[in-house]
């Protein structure tokens, strides 16, 4: 059986959910497909959004869904789109569980992921004491001893930006540094200790960092972790639809949101290079407006 919306949703994180607030409160009927797998879910507290700094976002994402239930139009499902086909006014969308549904319009809010880098010990960390922004968890990890893992321009940055929390840190690049002799310097000169043996594990209690051992024998001792993890797009799906990205993966999309492919927004974490709760909300709620705005604009101009 096909069930026939307004708008359909990819991705249920903080942009599909505010786009689908903004959209149900200006009457569209919404689907939100989430397979559930949010980028922040291995953490316990969410921080930097106003009126809900620390909550967790398993409850942020409780109390927004119950505020969302006021508007019957607006649907979620637990589901997996697998397939997309179809053009502007008209897109089919398939999932896991062999549903189909049709919208006019089609939001990708798929977010990124993070592919943690695969050092023994560091899954029981991450989100306890192992972050990957400053932003998100530096005041928690403030005036501490901490370890950055991380190599190239990256480190430069990180090492940079984390000097506003802590004067306390190593970099380890787990490997070749990837520096040029410039950026060498710069680390020298900034006094920052940097190793660039493998790491052979990071040592934990209770997903509290403790130290992290190199394979030479240097064995570091910190209370918290910052590491690069490598990101991916959330979902091929916009790619497959013709969506242009950047190398990295992020849906090129213009101050409304919208893709190069007519019908098609996208926001949040996909669609942005800065990647917080609050940014990705405003942008899903800027989508919201927007496909809103082009939804109201076609039934207008078919009645002139
Ligand atoms: C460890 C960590 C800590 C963080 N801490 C903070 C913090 O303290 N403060 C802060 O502001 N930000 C924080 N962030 C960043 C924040 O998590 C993201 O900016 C935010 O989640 C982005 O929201 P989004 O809606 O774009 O994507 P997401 O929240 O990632 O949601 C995308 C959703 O789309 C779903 N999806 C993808 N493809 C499909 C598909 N084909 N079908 C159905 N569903 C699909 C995914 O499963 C997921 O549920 C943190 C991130 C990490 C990794």
């Amino acid at each position: 059986m096909e069930q026939h919306v307004d708008v359909a949703i990819i991705g249920g994180g903080p942009a599909g959910v505010n786009a689908a607030l903004v959209l149900g409160r200006a009457r569209k009927s919404v689907v939100v497909i989430d397979e559930g797998r949010p980028r922040n879910r291995v953490t316990r507290e969410s921080h930097g959004l106003l009126s809900r700094d620390g909550i967790s976002p398993r409850e942020l994402r409780r109390i927004a869904m119950e505020q969302i239930k006021a508007y019957p139009a607006v649907q979620f499902v637990k589901d997996t789109a697998v397939t997309i086909t179809g053009t502007d006014g008209d897109f089919q969308i398939t999932t896991a569980q062999a549903t189909t549904y049709r919208s006019k319009k089609l939001l990708f809010a798929v977010g990124m992921k993070d592919l943690p880098l695969n050092i023994d010990g560091l899954t029981d960390v991450y989100g306890t004491s192992a972050f990957i922004c400053p932003y998100c968890d530096g005041w928690e990890l403030r005036d501490q001893p901490l370890v950055l893992i991380v190599h190239g321009e990256k480190a430069i940055h990180l090492a940079k930006s984390l000097a506003g929390w802590t004067d306390q840190y190593t970099i380890c690049t787990n490997g070749p540094d990837e520096w040029t002799n410039e950026q060498r310097e710069e680390i020298k000169q900034h006094n920052i200790p940097a190793f660039d043996a493998a790491i052979q594990r990071i040592e934990s209690s209770d997903g509290m960092a403790q130290s992290v051992v190199l394979e030479d024998g240097t064995v570091i001792p910190c209370t918290g972790i910052f590491f690069a993890p490598k990101l991916v797009t959330g979902s091929d799906l916009p790619q497959a639809l013709g969506c242009q990205t950047t190398e990295a993966g992020i849906v090129i999309v213009d101050e409304f949101g919208k893709t190069n492919v007519p019908g098609i927004y996208s926001a949040g974490d996909v669609a942005s290079e800065m990647h917080l709760v609050v940014t990705a909300a405003s942008l899903g709620a800027l989508a919201g407006v927007s496909i809103n705005g082009e939804l109201l604009s076609e039934v207008w101009n078919s009645k002139n």
